[in-house]
């Protein structure tokens, strides 16, 4: 390693450290920065003696956290209600200063590592090189361009429409050329209009086609899903990542949890995305209706219980579960990412689970936990400090005191990061 001078060290102790390497809560623990890296994770006792002239930034009754790793948003979204379609007409400079707007959002909440699973072609990577040219302060993203969809199907106003095998395979070329962290497809309909969200988009070969671009490249395949016939097909054509996973059948009824797919997914080890949040989003606008539609809004709170329990149970049998809030879509606005994580934790997943979720599971799914997701020596120096015990009540991790980048402050009273505006609640 690099030797580091003093000047580029710093030392962080709190009361308490979730480390996420699976050692529990440490208490009264230091990192120690040098420059961009985590150098050591210790004991305050043994750090004064280790590094007797280092000053100490020490945060009484909070808790050090490895920065947050959000594994699923759309940074170009407004998360307002307006859809891809209402996009279409939007230029490709507009959307990039939403997506700056966004992302900035996102890093003031503790989000460092932040996951884009599609966007119109160009806007995601030209946001990353408007981060590395210093023009946009934001968490380090992981991209996935363009995702593949069927002729008109989910998301094809974006672009990445492909018909067969060998298209499928140009277009996961084209994207990890230009510099895609991740393949995305999608494997059923979804919101866009005129999709069928109950059937798969895809056949067998064209999905296998699209894994062994994915592998190729050495990167992850995420397929969303959100029909039972389609989460069976992605795990067996290989997918790492299932999104969404909500077993509806070809009628579009939802049933509980699929237990061929709890098998399945158990036997190839896929990482499972459930976006609890987003699928409640809709809610509090309904609710502030004029006359609010009463039906519906305990419908949908059914539904939303369903799926809960589904991905309660998923986590018991041993699924990791990976922490993805989907915000930018629908009417799930930036820097809520705390939603997510509250809402796996309503679903009965422990506290100290959740957090895994939101830091070392979700990083792994991206394939980036060599780098970020957890508090270890040699990895990226993002961290969080938020006040209070969020191993216990994730809530506290609304509570931002310092949010560290690299090494560097990124925190809500530093120029440029206004506090965060109250994030609403979603019951
Ligand atoms: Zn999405």
């Amino acid at each position: 390693m690099m030797k580091i001078s003093e000047r580029e060290m710093r030392r962080i102790s709190a009361t308490h450290v979730f480390t996420a390497r699976g050692e529990g809560v440490l208490a009264d623990h230091s990192i120690v920065l040098g420059g961009a890296q985590i150098l050591d994770v210790l004991p305050d006792t043994e750090a004064e003696i280790k590094y007797p002239d280092l000053a100490i930034e020490r945060y009484e009754d909070c808790t050090i956290l490895p920065g947050l790793v959000n594994c699923h948003s759309h940074t170009s979204m407004p998360g307002d209600g307006r859809t891809v379609e209402d996009a279409a007409g939007v230029s490709d400079g507009v959307l990039l200063l939403r997506a700056a707007n966004n992302v900035r959002a996102a890093l003031r909440t503790g989000v460092t590592t932040l996951a884009d699973l599609g966007a119109r072609a160009g806007v995601a990577f030209a946001l990353r090189d408007a981060l590395a040219e210093g023009e946009v302060m934001g968490p380090r993203l992981v991209l996935a361009g363009m995702p593949a969809t069927s002729r008109m199907g989910h998301c094809w106003p974006w672009g990445g429409v492909v018909r067969d095998a060998s298209e499928m395979r140009t277009l996961a070329r084209s994207q990890f050329a230009r510099g895609a962290d991740l393949l995305k497809v999608m494997g059923t309909g979804g919101g866009t209009v005129g999709t069928d969200p109950f059937r798969p988009q895809f056949s067998r070969e064209v999905l296998e086609a699209a894994t062994q671009e994915a592998r190729a490249a050495g990167r992850p395949a995420f397929a969303h899903c959100s029909a039972t016939d389609a989460v069976r097909l992605a795990i067996e054509t290989a997918f790492d990542v299932i999104v969404h996973g909500t077993f509806h059948n070809e009628e579009g009824v939802l049933t509980g949890l699929d237990d061929r797919s709890a098998d399945l997914a158990l036997e190839h080890g896929v990482y499972w995305n459930p976006t609890l949040a987003v699928a409640r989003s809709s809610i509090p606008q309904l609710e502030r209706a004029e006359n609010p539609d009463r039906e519906l809004i305990e419908r949908k709170k059914k539904i939303w219980k369903e799926r809960a329990e589904g991905v309660r149970r998923l986590h018991e049998l041993g699924v990791p579960i990976v922490a993805g809030s989907d915000e930018g879509w629908g009417s799930y606005r930036f820097g809520g990412f705390i939603l997510e994580l509250e809402a796996l934790e309503e679903s009965g997943i422990p506290s100290p689970d959740v957090l895994l979720s939101g830091t070392l599971n979700s990083a792994a799914a991206l394939g980036v936990e060599e780098m970020v997701g957890s508090l270890e020596c040699g990895k990226r120096a993002d961290l969080v400090v938020v006040e209070g015990r969020p191993f216990r009540e994730v809530s506290a991790l609304r509570r931002v005191q310092k949010v560290i980048l690299g090494g560097r402050d990124a925190s809500p009273g530093e120029p440029g990061f206004p506090v965060p505006s109250f994030v609403e609640r979603w019951v």
